[in-house]
């Protein structure tokens, strides 16, 4: 796919920017990169995460950790299945160490003493939390918009998929005046999340979270969407998948058909990837 492509679906038009023409990871190239570098500066051999067991974020850690040198460890939520999934497949074969967990234990991976614990077992580590969002993450995210810029200046609003709120919040803070940014958010009943977004960027205000898109909650892909995905996918060419882009492009869609806010707005939306936890669906 080209980093630009103008899309026209359904009447509706909107520019696609997408980053797997920058790098196959993703956006989660933008949230690693400084992470990164601070764990060499940092003089750390290996890099510690935590994520589900289609987790793109443990998926691309696994991918671009060892080309910096790093051993990667990643905590994987559920107990250990008879076989791994393609995606932990390909991570263990990039040389990832996969460490599975209870739920109840996950629960306490930003817990002082669980950390402590795991260092017990895996010595020193660089912690990079779940998702990849803290604030080198989110720096990591503002050459999103750099790039944007020099590829076409020309829109007034940002659409983008939400998780933790990082990729957005990088956004954010990088647009210039008169620009903003929606995140779509995957998860339902995320009411933290506006605030978690506030706490990254306490003075920027050019962002929103629409809380309509998540289509039943993280992960979850009801008939509507995969209908949605099938039909935009045979029209346009573009690959989209169901956890976060699918989601993403399906409110946008629905959004330019009905709504006030985007009449006479640009819209640029961001691919950011994810393709590979497609294969975690049967379709
Ligand atoms: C992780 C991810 C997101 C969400 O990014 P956040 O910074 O967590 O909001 C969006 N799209 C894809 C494809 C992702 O893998």
């Amino acid at each position: 796919m080209s980093l630009l492509q103008k899309v026209s679906y359904r009447g509706c038009e909107f520019d696609l920017f997408d980053l797997t023409a920058i790098n196959p990871i993703g956006n989660k190239f933008f949230k690693l990169r400084n992470n990164l570098q601070l764990a060499v500066k940092q003089g750390h051999q290996q890099i510690l995460t935590f994520g589900g067991a289609w987790s793109n974020h443990v998926h691309a850690l696994a991918q671009i950790g060892p080309q910096q040198g790093f051993k990667t460890i990643a905590v994987i939520r559920g107990e250990q299945p008879v076989a791994l999934n393609p995606s932990l497949q390909e991570a263990q074969a990039a040389g990832m160490q996969l460490h599975f967990v209870s739920r109840a234990t996950y629960k306490q991976r930003e817990s002082l003493e669980y950390l402590a614990e795991l260092e017990q077992s895996f010595g020193k580590f660089y912690l990079l939390p779940e998702g990849g969002t803290n604030s080198a993450g989110v720096e990591g995210c503002r050459e999103i918009v750099d790039i944007l810029q020099k590829t076409q200046p020309e829109y007034d609003e940002v659409f983008v998929a939400l998780g933790s709120g990082g990729t957005m919040a990088g956004i954010a803070k990088e647009l210039p005046k008169g620009k903003s940014v929606t995140g779509v958010c995957v998860l339902k009943g995320a009411v933290g999340i506006n605030d978690s977004v506030s706490a990254l960027i306490p003075d920027v205000h050019n962002w929103h979270i629409d809380h309509e898109g998540h289509c039943g909650g993280y992960a979850k892909c009801p008939e509507d969407l995969k209908t949605f995905i099938l039909d935009f996918e045979a029209h346009t060419g573009i690959d989209l998948e169901p956890v976060y882009t699918g989601k993403m492009i399906y409110r946008l869609i629905r959004l330019l058909e009905s709504s006030q806010r985007l009449a006479n707005r640009r819209v640029v939306a961001i691919h950011t990837g994810g393709l590979q936890g497609r294969r975690g669906y049967d379709f």
